[in-house]
């Protein structure tokens, strides 16, 4: 159940996060529609509203010229005014004469003007004058008459436009001679004639290609006449004008209603929002949305590498804590059974229970013991200054021919207890520059394991010689063998085999790391092969000197 919860935790955990990213990508993919949805409505919006600014500035720049209209449109130059009338397009400064008064009424204004002291009331008397409506030449005499009174009194272009539109008039016509006698009074008394002349020329065609395109159609209303915008009031006013808006970006001004969004301004300018700048917008916000999904494809992944990451750190620390445990514990146990023995035969010396031939005997098991006692101590010795980093070797010339010996014959008694024999193929005068308790260590550790594990072979073979500038030992035994499978592992700490025959014996786990770092701290290795017929021959190689 212990075990258990740890796992659930890491599932449940695991199950959250994903279910977490799960809702972060649904999320995401919301976001993505909506704002693609949003995309759509706001540029039509944008359109317009757009538009509808467009609009009112064109309405005020048509209402600015039909303004002018209804005062001295010739006095500029540039603008192009008509009128329509009668079915006829005529420019826009001869407006004044279509007002038209009978005429009686013009006949008594235009006494009333030559009585009147010069000045606003003549002035007021004669343009009621002009405004005769003409049926006969001498009607056209009369009003053109009226005319010159009011150019004495006020000179305008709109005047000088009107008299010209008089003089040309062919249904009903002034006299050649009439016509002759106004145009040099005038030419007289107005000396930039021929350029008014040309201006009002220049109005004249284009009042007549208007009236070519002109649609006729009642009242008030918008049309594009050759590439501009032509205005027709209510009251049959004109303006012809390149209206002059712009629109701002991403709205752009076209004279076609071409792909993509777009609103009539007018007749022949659109406002358009090109389907390329929706499409650019689009895939933008894609692009967020795919870059979205990868951010939080590696955050699923980061969080469930950390999380597995986390647990699998969690799960080492406990077993490293059951190992340390099992090790202080196994270690004791290995401490205790050499300790009591000591004890045991010492007290039964002191006692003086013993009979006088087995004394040798125990002092030789308090010895052997005793031997067994310092080689667990200093691997443990050993391998807590691995583990602090803190192993010291002090390498000196050491003959190893004579130590190897040593500690060969401090396993004498303990061989020969346990019915062992062991066969020595040394080379003498074999030196090398290692650590003398490093290497004995070593020797001690391998021969302990020899005996430990020799399941019935009683034979260990020990062989120190030298071989391509390198001095070799080997202990060989006939014992239970390693299955190549551990043998990669046995250097490992706390590596043992689960093979009853090593649970079985006393051991911790540490002898052959702790010999195997000596070795390398010695600049040497260590390495494990199978012995024939049986058992294990582990090898030894340090530089000779
Ligand atoms: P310990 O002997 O205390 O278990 P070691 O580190 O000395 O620890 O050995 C590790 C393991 O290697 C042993 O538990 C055993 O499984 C295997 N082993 C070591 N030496 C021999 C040997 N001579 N024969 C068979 N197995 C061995």
């Amino acid at each position: 159940m212990q075990r258990r919860l740890p796992r659930l935790l890491t599932a449940g955990l695991i199950l959250l996060m994903a279910g977490l990213f799960v809702a972060a990508f649904r999320l995401n993919r919301n976001n993505y529609r909506a704002s693609i949805g949003t995309v759509d409505t706001s540029f039509v919006q944008l359109l317009e509203q757009q538009a509808e600014g467009l609009r009112e500035e064109i309405k005020k720049q048509e209402a600015g010229l039909f303004s002018k209209l209804e005062s001295d449109a010739l006095s500029e130059p540039d603008a192009d005014l008509f009128i329509v009338r009668d079915n006829r397009v005529v420019p826009g400064c001869i407006a004044g004469l279509l007002k038209t008064v009978p005429e009686a009424e013009a006949d008594t204004a235009f006494e009333k003007g030559l009585a009147a002291p010069p000045g606003q009331t003549s002035l007021s008397h004669f343009q009621i004058a002009a405004r005769r409506k003409v049926s006969t030449p001498d009607d056209l005499y009369r009003k053109t008459a009226a005319l010159f009174n009011v150019l004495e009194l006020e000179r305008n272009t709109r005047t000088i436009c009107s008299i010209l539109a008089l003089l040309n008039q062919t249904d009903p016509a002034l006299t050649e001679s009439q016509r002759r006698f106004f145009r040099s009074m005038l030419e007289e008394q107005v000396p930039d004639l021929s350029g008014i002349e040309e201006r009002a020329s220049i109005l004249w065609e284009t009042a007549t290609a208007i009236d070519r395109n002109l649609t006729r159609r009642k009242g008030a209303y918008r049309a594009e006449s050759n590439g501009k915008m032509l205005s027709v009031r209510e009251d049959g006013f004109t303006v012809l004008y390149s209206p002059d808006i712009e629109a701002t970006a991403p709205v752009i001004l076209t004279q076609e209603d071409g792909q993509g969004r777009h609103e009539q301004i007018i007749p022949g300018l659109f406002a358009s929002i090109p389907s390329q700048t929706v499409d650019e917008a689009k895939a933008s916000i894609g692009k967020q949305y795919r870059t979205g999904n990868i951010f939080l494809a590696l955050m699923a992944l980061l969080g469930t590498t950390l999380t597995i990451g986390l647990f699998a750190a969690a799960k080492r620390q406990r077993q490293l804590d059951a190992t340390r445990t099992q090790f202080i514990a196994t270690v004791s146990h290995e401490l205790r059974t050499p300790l009591s023995l000591i004890r045991l035969h010492a007290e039964t010396l002191k006692h003086g229970r013993v009979p006088d031939e087995k004394i040798t005997d125990y002092h030789q098991t308090i010895l052997t013991e005793a031997e067994r006692l310092t080689g667990i101590v200093n691997n443990v010795l050993d391998f807590s200054r691995m583990e602090r980093d803190n192993l010291k070797i002090n390498s000196e010339p050491t003959d190893l021919s004579a130590l190897t010996e040593r500690i060969a014959y401090s396993f004498h008694d303990r061989l020969e207890q346990e019915g062992f024999e062991l066969e020595r193929q040394m080379e003498s005068g074999i030196t090398g520059l290692v650590d003398p308790l490093a290497y004995s260590q070593i020797v001690f550790n391998l021969l302990d394991n020899a005996i430990k594990y020799s399941d019935g072979g009683k034979t260990i073979r020990i062989e120190l010689d030298v071989s391509d500038g390198w001095n070799i030992l080997r202990v060989a035994d006939q014992g239970i063998g390693i299955p190549d499978k551990l043998k990669k592992h046995i250097f490992e700490e706390f590596v043992r085999s689960d093979d009853s025959k090593v649970t079985a014996r006393r051991g911790s786990g540490i002898g052959l790391s702790v010999a195997q770092r000596l070795a390398e701290k010695m600049d040497g290795t260590i390495e494990v092969t199978d012995n024939q017929p049986k058992g294990s021959v582990f090898t030894v190689k340090l530089a000779s000197s």
